[in-house]
């Protein structure tokens, strides 16, 4: 069922405590860790704690969690410093390399970014 932790998900498994993340900041609905294979000098990763297989799943059923993510995503740029500019992604699908089916927001920085992206 839309929202509820799934037995076989990596990313609710790191949002339990069950597998090790290095954690930046926590809030009651969401967790941000750094990317495993980081893309950048800041490389983060904010998601839901509950289960959305993508972001538009997650806006559509729980427009105030996909919100939060969104705040959470843009304090971790600030606590970041990147200052001059960052980059929020939401891969989506496998077609645009979405690899974990639990709704994430990259949250990029620290260097430059080019556009369009790859
Ligand atoms: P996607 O390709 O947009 O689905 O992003 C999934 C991201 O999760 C990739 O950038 C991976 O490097 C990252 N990742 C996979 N496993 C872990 C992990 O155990 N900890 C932190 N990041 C991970």
């Amino acid at each position: 069922m839309a929202g509820e932790p799934q037995a076989d998900c990596l990313f609710c498994k790191i949002a339990a405590g069950d597998v090790p993340a290095t954690i930046v900041r926590e809030t009651d609905t969401t967790v941000a860790f750094r990317d495993i294979n980081p893309q950048a000098p800041t490389h983060v990763l904010v998601i839901p704690r509950a289960h959305y297989a993508d972001a538009a799943s997650l806006a559509a059923a729980a427009p105030e969690l996909a919100a939060d993510v969104l705040r959470e995503a843009g304090q971790v740029a600030e606590d970041e410093k990147a200052e001059a500019g960052y980059r929020i992604v939401f891969n989506t699908g496998s077609g645009a390399g979405q690899t974990v089916f639990h709704a994430h927001a990259h949250v990029l920085g620290g260097r430059g970014l080019q556009w369009p992206p790859g």
